[in-house]
């Protein structure tokens, strides 16, 4: 099944504990098309990116059968620049520069050839920005959304409007509590569903995540990841990792999201491992289902009489 990927395409420039660089390929919808092409050679990326856009960043994408057909290149401008420091606790980062350049002027297009996805991930970019792909797509089957404190606070209205439009939010704890305006994390998934999505994905970093779908809550494991070199881009990962797996079974019953949220968390625990998407060039099919075992044997719970 064709999966519809709009979000940010960018260079950033990431400091971790264990290392630095100064230019690395990142955005959004990279990471999410780099996660989702192991499970589907029908994506479609929209974005948008700047004169210095390298051939070999071109290329990456179309090694793994992105199509780029929607994806704009403003010549009148660079590429979106993020830049960000993380603390010894990974979980808290510092951003130190974000240079719109042609991101400040993008206006996603979705060309005819792609209206009729059946999956679509939205990226984190402005609300409004978000419904705007709503409006151009064809009843798709499942759209899943991804947003941020950033918006949470200064676009409130423009994203409650937005969610009414949306079948799956994938947000962290921290954003849950502050959408719904509630500490406790159940009655706060269930205000936020009220808003509009029918199921939810609550992330919480290396502690795993929780999901609500129907009547049902599925709590996923953590994988306890050792080689943790750098976080940026998991959270686009898991919805590549999770969307590419729905693409592929076609199949939105509630034990096969169970799968995909796996499969999410899975693609981001290969994701952390190196800098930036390094580590999402050249993965293999059986390192990734033998990281799904080993999911899966995370999680038994012996039985008692
Ligand atoms: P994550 O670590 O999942 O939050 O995603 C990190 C990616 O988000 C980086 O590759 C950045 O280029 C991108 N990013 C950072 N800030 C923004 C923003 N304001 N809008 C869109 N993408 C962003």
């Amino acid at each position: 099944m064709s999966l519809l990927v709009v979000g940010s395409v960018a260079y950033d420039g990431i400091e971790t504990p264990f290392g630095k660089t100064d230019r690395i390929l990142g955005g959004s919808a990279t990471y999410i098309s780099l996660a989702s092409s192991y499970f589907t050679d029908k994506i479609n990326l929209v974005g948008v990116v700047g004169k210095d856009f390298a051939d070999e960043d071109i290329n990456l994408f179309k090694s793994k059968n992105v199509d780029l057909e929607g994806l704009q290149v403003d010549d009148s401008g660079n590429t979106f620049f993020w830049k960000g420091k993380y603390h010894h606790d990974l979980n808290m980062r510092d951003t130190l520069d974000t240079q719109l350049n042609v991101f400040e002027r993008f206006d996603p297009v979705i060309p005819d050839a792609y209206k009729d996805a059946r999956f679509v991930a939205l990226g984190n970019i402005e609300p409004s920005l978000q419904e705007k792909v709503l409006h151009q797509v064809n009843k798709p089957d499942l759209v899943v959304m991804d947003t941020m404190n950033f918006w949470i606070e200064g676009t409130p209205d423009a994203l409650k409007k937005t969610l009414k439009g949306v079948d799956l939010l994938v947000i962290n704890d921290s954003e849950a509590r502050e959408l719904a305006n509630e500490p406790n994390l159940i009655i706060a998934a269930n205000k936020v569903r009220d808003m509009g999505p029918d199921s939810l994905i609550i992330k919480k970093g290396e502690h795993g995540a929780l999901l609500f779908t129907g009547d049902e809550i599925f709590s996923a494991p953590a994988y306890p990841v050792i080689d943790i070199f750098d976080p940026t881009g998991a959270g686009d990962t898991f919805m590549g990792g999770l969307l590419g797996w729905l693409a592929y079974t076609n199949d939105l019953a509630p034990e096969n999201m169970r799968r995909a949220v796996i499969m999410g968390s899975v693609m981001a625990s290969f994701c952390v491992e190196k800098f930036g998407p390094e580590r999402l060039k050249n993965l293999t099919e059986e390192a990734i289902y033998s990281r799904y075992k080993e999911f899966r044997r995370l999680s038994v719970i012996p039985d008692i009489d």
